[in-house]
């Protein structure tokens, strides 16, 4: 398969040879014809297998040029600053190698707000956005949004959940009715289908499901260890496994600052990433990440989604995430583009019961890996872990059900409570 028979124009064609795209990703062989014909889209594909592409290449042989005064004709919005500017630096290879004069803007958080608005005087044709910092735009009118033919919700499910659904509406109400919605994830749960729905007209659906094959090719072991220990233990397999590059994740920002400082100490260069950090700090960091300077980098969720560092040979889960489709998101950072990757997951007494659901959900082995030396001691609080009917953890605390099935277990060991 090549990028010819999906009906892109030569030009764009030249551009991603140009560039060594030489073999389109299955997401981009279904998203592109319909992309390019017009219809609104919802597609879910794995971590790393081109989604940027997918909406980037068709939607940059759409623009026109040479509007006069140029008007914003489309806008991707993302949850990250960084996402932002890696998405701009797609486009803006895609833009250069087409020669053309596009205009970009670039505009998220963190960082001052007039430089920005100076660059939109005169409009932009593209707008590439956090949702937060486009509202501020759009309210000192230094950006109107009403011209939009397309609109790209990339990590959209991130985007339809709470913490951005209402700046999402507010954005919405801007924009206008009538244009082409494309949204893209690697998850979309439940609870965010309606409204996934409820911004598209009649979507195309594109699910690329993970294949044995087709899947990122991430090898995923969990260790046992104490809570306590889990700083020396990282320290310990960085060294012995000889990891290069690590992208850990933990639950708190002041985890994050902690478990980098005292990975310096311990002579690894670390650092932390998470939201309390200047933009330049963080933007710092992950050049350092990319550039080898820093090995290992201690984040918060902040850097779970589309994230995209060449050569990140481990992930580790030092604090578990919240859900499954966190899990997905964050260890998709490695094994990216058809490369191979690691994810560890630390596994204490303590998380062992969340472990289990997050295992279930997303097929992991349950076996824990033991580390010699650094054997578990803790014992679970004792906390009593209801079981659900196939004999699996259900949660720490009894649901109604559990509870009713409880009474219903009772009285049949008591007959004479029970009516029957
Ligand atoms: P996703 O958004 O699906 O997680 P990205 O769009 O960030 O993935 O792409 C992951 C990596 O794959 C990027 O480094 C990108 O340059 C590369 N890539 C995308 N499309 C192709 C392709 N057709 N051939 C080779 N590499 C590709
Ligand atoms: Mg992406």
């Amino acid at each position: 398969m090549s990028f010819t028979s999906l009906g892109l124009s030569p030009e764009t064609l030249s551009v991603l040879a140009v560039l060594n795209y030489v073999t389109p990703t299955p997401v981009q062989v279904a998203a592109i014809p319909v992309i390019l014909h017009g219809s609104d889209l919802i597609a879910q594909a794995q971590t790393g297998s081109g989604k940027t592409l997918a909406y980037s290449a068709p939607l940059m042989q759409s623009l026109q040029l040479g509007v006069r005064p140029r008007t914003v004709q489309a806008l991707i919005l993302v949850p990250t600053r960084e996402l932002a500017a890696q998405v701009a630096a797609t486009i803006s290879s895609l833009a250069d190698s087409l020669g053309r004069s596009f205009k970009m803007a670039v505009l998220f958080g963190g960082v001052s707000v007039n430089p920005q608005m100076m660059h939109l005087r005169g409009g932009a044709d593209i707008v590439i956005a956090t949702p937060g910092r486009l509202l501020d735009l759009i309210a000192h009118n230094a950006v109107s949004i009403a011209n939009v033919n397309t609109l790209v919700l990339d990590e959209a499910d991130r985007l339809l959940e709470l913490g951005f659904a209402e700046e999402l509406e507010r954005i919405l109400a801007f924009l206008p009715s009538s244009r082409q919605t494309l949204l893209f994830s690697a998850t979309f749960a439940p609870r965010v289908e309606a409204l996934a729905q409820q911004i598209s007209q009649n979507p195309v659906r594109v699910d690329v499901p993970e294949t044995e094959i087709a899947k990122p090719d991430i090898l995923q072991r969990s260790i046992s260890v104490d809570v306590g220990r889990r700083t020396q233990l990282l320290r310990h397999l960085i060294k012995t496994e000889g990891w290069k590059r690590v992208l850990v994740f933990v639950a708190t920002k002041y985890s994050a600052d902690l478990i980098s400082t005292k990975l310096r100490r311990l002579d690894i260069a670390a650092e932390p990433f998470h939201g309390e950090l200047s933009q330049g700090k963080r933007e710092q960091v992950l050049a350092d990440f990319k550039a080898s300077r820093v090995k290992v980098v201690i984040a918060t969720d902040l850097a779970g989604r589309g994230i995209d560092v060449a050569d990140l040979d481990v992930v580790v889960n030092y604090d578990l995430p919240r859900s499954a489709d966190d899990y997905v998101h964050r260890i998709g950072r490695t094994g990216r583009a058809g490369a191979s990757g690691l994810a560890v997951n630390f596994v204490s007494a303590e998380s062992l019961a969340h472990f289990t659901i997050i295992s279930r959900k997303c097929h992991i082995r349950v076996e824990l890996e033991t580390i010699l030396g650094f054997e578990a001691q803790d014992v679970a609080p004792s906390i009593e872990v209801p079981l659900d009917v196939n004999g699996g953890v259900k949660g720490r605390r009894p649901s109604k059900k559990d509870k009713l099935r409880a009474l219903n277990a009772q009285q049949s060991l008591n007959p004479k409570n029970s009516d029957s």
